[in-house]
């Protein structure tokens, strides 16, 4: 496995055609805006260095028996399924933030069941081409980004409809050696921190999508890609002279990055999907499936994070020992720990797919899910609601360094007499950061719309509710033939 180090080290040698506000970057690891999502990317090699995470962070590889990071795990058992929620959980804790390597092991999981079940009904040869991939992931310990979503364009139309056609991603030209493609990818989550791309279909397919039901990886940096950053609320904060305080969580954070595909050359060997439309929905249900569970386990453990603040700040603020806030701090644990009971039974309720991975229960997966795109919200309210007006109008950092203003604030933001204004400050920034700042992107409209938006988990609830079985049930206890 790589150190933390080590792995910084690696995503220096990667050669990106990156964007961000109009110009183009030429040192991401170093750059500000950018730097805290490769921490956070970082803390899954940290923490997996450390002997008392060993059993969450790592796992034997059940191609070769090595230790693994278990980002790049094959998931061997349901107790591999609630460790991997456990682990996700840690992470939350530990960064505040979106680690981003999730992705890419939902992914790799996904296209490991898939590839073997299209191969036995079609004598293709994809899941060969991905344990060869996979094998050198693990040895390797690659990041790699899982990259599903397309723009879609016209939700109306399938994706060989489309006025242009580069709206889903495609097959543009055949050769013997592979495949060119073009199109893009939107919202790809940890893509400047990955060595791989992991590319997968983003919807069912019909008959005359044939070049738009691709599936195969290549190496991030590949010629043709060039990616443009998507910015975050309150983001030029990381680069204001004073960005210790203001910044709320200075260390962490995650991205998102367009993706766009311009004539990228993939070999043979890298292909895993190429035309078998109706295989194209087995891997977007199990990659949606798997990456509905994490949210069990990530947003839970940024949950915490933010439940601490809040407390934080009633503490600060002398108010802790008053029943509403008491009651309101209960009712955020019960909501994150619902979440939470939602990740590890969808995990526990997981069986064995016909290549030997275990797949979380789908219907479980998508409760979860529906309810991550509800409860992290009502968290952040609760936590506003106790966090109290200071939160969004605090003077800056800046003021408070100017030393005419410096005792000013000093007294007039204090609130608990023993308690520095300066810590007061920095827990009301990190509530703010998490509920409207850079982190609200992963903790609020990602976990609206990340690995699916809700009526897409409400069409699969549907599809996996079994009603028919139900209204025999009622017929039987009702005495109705
Ligand atoms: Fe992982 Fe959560 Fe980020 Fe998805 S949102 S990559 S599950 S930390
Ligand atoms: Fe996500």
């Amino acid at each position: 496995m790589m150190t933390k180090d080590q792995y910084i080290e690696s995503l220096k040698k990667l050669n990106f055609n990156l964007y961000v506000f109009g110009e183009k970057v030429e040192n991401p690891t170093e750059n500000p805006i950018m730097r805290p999502s490769l921490n956070s990317f970082a803390a899954t090699y940290e923490l997996a260095e450390d002997p008392q995470y060993e059993d969450l962070m790592t796992a034997t590889s059940h191609l070769t028996g090595h230790k693994i990071n278990r980002f790049t795990h094959m998931h061997q058992s349901t107790d591999d399924l609630v460790k991997k929620v456990k682990m996700q959980r840690l992470l939350g804790q530990k960064t505040a933030a979106c680690f981003q390597r999730c992705v890419g092991m939902d992914a790799m999981n996904a296209v490991y069941s898939s590839t073997f079940e299209i191969d036995e009904a079609c004598g293709t040869k994809y899941h060969e081409n991905f344990v060869k991939f996979l094998t050198r992931v693990q040895d390797e310990d690659l990041g790699v980004d899982g990259a599903m979503t397309d723009v879609k364009g016209d939700r109306s139309l399938s994706p060989s409809q489309q006025a242009d056609p580069d709206l889903f991603l495609h097959v543009v030209e055949r050769t013997a050696d592979g495949v060119y493609v073009t199109g893009a990818k939107a919202h790809q989550t940890g893509y400047i921190n990955s060595h791989e791309v992991l590319v997968m279909p983003t919807i069912a397919m019909r008959e005359g999508d044939e070049d738009y039901a691709i599936s195969f990886a290549v190496p991030t940096d590949s010629d043709g890609i060039t990616l443009i950053y998507g910015r975050q609320s309150c983001d030029t904060r990381k680069i204001e002279e004073y960005n210790d305080i203001d910044v709320g969580n200075k260390v962490y954070g995650g991205h998102e990055v367009l993706v766009i595909f311009d004539h990228v050359f993939v070999p043979n060997d890298r292909i895993f999907l190429n035309g078998e439309i109706k295989f194209a929905g087995m891997i977007v249900e199990r990659f949606a499936g798997y990456h509905r569970q994490s949210y069990g386990g990530c947003k839970v453990g940024v949950g915490d994070v933010l439940i601490g603040a809040t407390a934080l700040a009633g503490d600060m603020a002398g108010s802790a020992k008053a029943s509403h806030v008491k009651d309101k701090l209960i009712e955020m644990t019960h909501l994150n720990e619902t979440l939470y009971c939602c990740g590890i039974a969808c995990s526990s309720q997981g069986t064995k797919t016909k290549s030997g991975n275990y797949l979380i229960d789908l219907l479980l997966a998508n409760v979860c899910k529906q309810n991550v795109t509800r409860f992290p919200y009502e968290i952040a309210r609760l936590a506003q609601d106790l966090a109290g007006g200071l939160m969004v109008t605090l003077p800056s950092e800046a003021d408070y360094r100017n030393p005419k203003l410096h005792d000013y604030i000093d007294k007039y933001c204090r609130g608990v007499a023993s308690v520095p204004t300066e810590d007061r400050m920095r827990v009301l920034r990190l509530i703010e950061n998490m509920t409207m700042g850079t982190a609200a992107v992963g903790y609020l409209p990602e976990s609206m719309h990340g690995a699916g938006s809700p009526q897409a988990q409400r069409i699969m609830i549907a599809r996996q509710s079994n009603l028919e079985m139900k209204k025999e049930l009622a017929k039987k206890i009702a005495r109705i033939d």
